[in-house]
């Protein structure tokens, strides 16, 4: 064999007695058939075969499989961020005529969406409160499709009524999809409570080191699976098997990454009610938060992320005060081992049940530092807060 053939050969070497326990990444565009007649009939192999590069290879079908099994679900689909999971679910499921509906505090982007790119499309949107519940049946008319939720809210944490919402839908044979970020399938499956569709932006907590960005799709039902890949198919959407080889590397700690910030983010909460410059602190544990009752029925646990409400006096000084911070970094895309912090303007984004745009809001992202250092940290915060 000439030397330039050597170059592009690789010689088979024995896998005998190589067994990791790491998930070999498996890069590939090409795949390649033993001969014509089973490439001439490629497009017969069915979605969990193998095709092209694009349609996954051994590394992201081992995370979808590893989703899917923590969500009790049929089938997984990997897509490249959070957005575009959202994105490909509303894509695959709504048509020119067909409406959805999103609740008030619903990620930004989602709104974005519906707003600036469905509605020219012929496809409606109604935004609802997310505290709505069973109530949603008000809102449904003969064209509604989807409803989307997202609990708890990411920025203003209310915890909405999943199961009361996805049963209401179910009974008007319209589908429901739920962004389930904030608390992983450690601490809600949405599938198991009748909802169509779980998305997760893997970039936060399975990612879980601020590196990567990557989304899944979760379902029961293979003729909703088949939508999305379709959809997949035409825009030309797949995932690099690096970010899943990542995302696989991230999940295996996801559990006491997620129990430890959980558990110091929870004691944060507790302690920050009493400052002088906070009004009331939205974590879904504690009472003050908007839809506690369902946390406490619904949730196996807290995650590290919630927000505080500053007092309309203290407004003003937040961002110079957010100066003071030295470990908590500002930023969003939480989920990571570093803590976040993040002002967000609240009632821009609201529509339906209104906000006092007159409180601040910051959302914190609690990491894995040590907790006394950052407790300290916050302190700074909110001496400078309050030295008003
Ligand atoms: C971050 C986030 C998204 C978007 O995820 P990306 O991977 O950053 O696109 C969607 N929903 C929620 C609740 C999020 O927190």
């Amino acid at each position: 064999m000439h030397d330039l053939t050597r170059c592009v050969q690789h010689p088979a070497v024995s896998h005998q007695g190589f067994s990791s326990l790491a998930v070999p990444t498996y890069r590939a565009s090409t795949i390649v058939y033993d001969d014509p007649a089973a490439f001439a009939q490629r497009h017969q192999r069915g979605l969990d075969d193998y095709i092209y590069g694009l349609q996954g290879t051994p590394t992201t079908r081992t995370l979808e499989a590893q989703l899917t099994a923590l969500h009790g679900g049929e089938r997984t689909v990997l897509v490249p961020s959070g957005q575009a999971a959202v994105a490909v679910t509303m894509l695959a499921v709504l048509k020119p005529g067909d409406k959805v509906l999103i609740p008030d505090h619903v990620y930004p982007s989602v709104r974005s969406l519906c707003a600036d790119y469905l509605a020219s499309r012929g496809i409606a949107h109604a935004v609802y409160d997310p505290l709505i519940g069973a109530g949603i049946a008000d809102l449904i008319d003969a064209g509604t499709k989807l409803i989307w939720m997202e609990s708890p809210g990411s920025g203003t944490m209310e915890v909405q009524d999943v199961p009361a919402i996805a049963r209401t839908a179910q009974a008007r044979g319209v589908l429901t999809g739920c962004d389930n970020t904030w608390a992983s399938p450690l601490l809600f499956k949405p599938l198991a409570h009748g909802v169509d569709f779980a998305i997760e932006a893997l970039t936060k907590y399975v990612g879980g080191h601020s590196d990567l960005l990557l989304g899944s799709i979760t379902v029961r039902d293979l003729a909703l699976r088949k939508a999305i890949n379709e959809v997949l198919g035409v825009l030309g959407i797949g995932v690099s098997p690096d970010e899943a080889a990542l995302a696989l590397r991230g999940i295996e700690t996801m559990g006491v990454r997620m129990a430890h910030s959980g558990r110091v983010a929870r004691d944060f909460a507790e302690r920050l009610q009493s400052a002088a410059a906070v009004a009331r602190v939205l974590h879904p544990a504690l009472p003050s938060c908007p839809g506690h009752e369902v946390w406490t029925r619904d949730f196996a646990g807290s995650s590290a992320v919630f927000s505080i409400v500053i007092k309309p006096e203290f407004k003003e000084r937040i961002d110079p005060a957010l100066g003071r911070l030295r470990l908590f970094a500002i930023g969003a895309s939480w989920g990571g081992t570093h803590s976040l912090i993040a002002p967000m303007d609240v009632a821009a984004d609201r529509t339906v049940s209104p906000w006092n745009a007159a409180e601040g809001l910051v959302r914190l992202s609690i990491g894995l530092e040590e907790p006394g250092e950052l407790w300290q940290d916050l302190s700074r915060f909110l001496d400078a807060l309050a030295a008003a």
